[in-house]
């Protein structure tokens, strides 16, 4: 197994908008109001998880709710109908430190006593997108168990996999995988990023945390994370180089490692430490919910070129390792992408590349791990046109794919046909956040994550609620 990889580094509306707009302009107006003067239809009752964490508590605090950590997931389900996990996967806790795959990383020891960073007041809960009536509030007698809910969840992000050269190559049949992966799940090449940032850092930050990267209009200043930087220096986090109207901004691996699942993030661009830096012990937030966890959110952070990291994660799946997985594919976007261009020869092959680990990936997920016990979900940070991606104007750019695959979601579905009234297909358009009829955007993709497994979105966060799953 060693040889086939190397460790780089182990640290620590259906909306085809009928015409209202004009193709690649954006269709919010400054100031309010919205092109096309169409009903606002009340949303769907969604069934999806939502907590509002005490502000004064910060991160976590689900007060008098005494949830412990395995317990949580039943107190989560008193507020999605008793549908959700009553907390019947068996978490052992903490971080197995025997039988992992591969051998190569180091994990995330963390225990060393914190001595700064403490977030002091959390981030208040914006009640998501669309605002429909705000977050319930998690309390009473847990629900029943429900064998619907998966004990695993992976979120993929390929990075820079535009949908405009992704539908052309699954159209011509090329990739097989990809197109297995489409027809077990919902998916679409009409998912969004940011509005205003296409860049793989901010981009990425915001499918952790389900916030904008810059402030949107009419939105409270602590909406957006504020992280728009794409390199990464030493010393800083999340918390201190974004928004400054933010002490703390919490992420998926909070929540997630909070609720008593092992986190694992897979990168493969050195500089996703931000990540692991700014939920280690020291700069990680209290965990309030239940038995405490720790402040260190993220188990184990590799740095990983991408055969090694469908290799790794598929094991750490299997074995228990990992229970909550961010992986990021980095080569389409580097080294191909910007040495060659989007959709040149070399590009092309790479994803075909990509194509075989994905199908061996998923081979290893069906062959030893109950269908019912996993969910995926992948999105992109970005497309790419001719050896860039920065300008978000462009179609190329800002059309990306999204894939959930789970229990309770429908196979070959169409993403959109699933969220009436909660997402809109926006055709080749590209709505601002301020817009009513949301995208689907790649910041959706995490809290998804955390959904399907019956948790509850990111605090703070306003991209949430797709309610797929059940
Ligand atoms: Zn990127």
């Amino acid at each position: 197994m060693e040889t086939r990889f190397r460790v780089m580094l182990a640290l620590a509306g259906f909306l085809t908008f009928f015409g209202c707009s004009s193709r690649d302009e954006p269709l919010s107006i400054p100031g309010g109001g919205y092109p096309c003067d169409q009903p606002r239809a009340a949303a769907p009752p969604c069934t999806g998880v939502t907590v509002q964490y005490g502000v004064a508590g910060g991160l976590g605090d689900l007060g008098a709710a005494g949830l412990d950590a395995r317990a949580g997931r039943a107190g989560a389900a008193a507020s999605c109908g008793g549908s959700c996990d009553g907390g019947d996967v068996n978490h052992t806790g903490g971080l197995a430190t025997g039988g992992s795959s591969g051998g190569a990383g180091a994990f995330d020891t963390g225990g060393s006593p914190t001595t700064g960073g403490l977030p002091t007041g959390g981030a208040p809960d914006t009640g998501g997108f669309p605002s429909t009536g705000g977050a319930a509030t998690v309390g009473g007698a847990g629900g029943a168990a429900s064998p619907s809910r998966p004990s695993r969840a992976v979120v993929i992000s390929f990075d820079g996999l535009a949908s405009r050269y992704l539908g052309e190559m699954l159209a011509a049949g090329s990739l097989p995988a990809f197109q297995r992966f489409r027809d077990l799940g919902a998916s679409t090449l009409d998912a969004r990023p940011d509005y205003e940032v296409t860049v793989t850092l901010p981009n990425h930050t915001s499918m952790l945390t389900g916030r904008p990267v810059t402030a949107v209009p009419g939105m409270p200043a602590e909406t957006h994370h504020g992280f728009s930087a794409n390199g990464y220096s030493e010393g800083v986090t999340l918390h201190n180089g974004g928004n400054p109207a933010l002490s703390y901004v919490p992420s998926i691996f909070d929540v997630a490692h909070d609720y008593g699942y092992r986190t694992c993030l897979y990168a493969g661009k050195e500089k996703f430490v931000l990540f692991d830096r700014s939920y280690d012990a020291e700069h990680g937030g209290p965990d309030l919910t239940g038995k405490d966890d720790g402040r260190d959110k993220i188990d184990r952070f590799l740095v990983l070129e991408s055969e090694a990291a469908f290799d790794v994660a598929a094991l750490d799946l299997v074995q228990g390792v990992c229970e909550f997985m961010f992986l990021h594919i980095a080569d389409l976007d580097t080294p191909v992408g910007h040495q060659y261009g989007w959709n040149s020869p070399e590009w092309q092959q790479a994803i075909m590349g990509i194509d075989t680990m994905l199908g061996e990936f998923l081979d290893q997920l069906v062959l030893d791990i109950e269908l019912e016990q996993w969910v995926i979900v992948a999105t992109a940070d970005h497309g790419g046109e001719g050896y860039d991606h920065s300008n978000p104007t462009l179609r190329a750019v800002y059309e990306i794919p999204f894939f959930a695959v789970g229990p309770g979601i429908p196979a070959g579905a169409d993403l959109y046909d699933l969220l009436d009234g909660r997402r809109w297909d926006p055709g080749d358009t590209r709505p601002g956040y301020d817009f009513y009829y949301q995208p689907v955007r790649d910041g959706d993709a995490g809290n998804l994550a955390l959904e399907m497994l019956g948790l509850p979105s990111v605090p703070g966060s306003l991209m949430r609620e797709l309610c797929l799953g059940g």
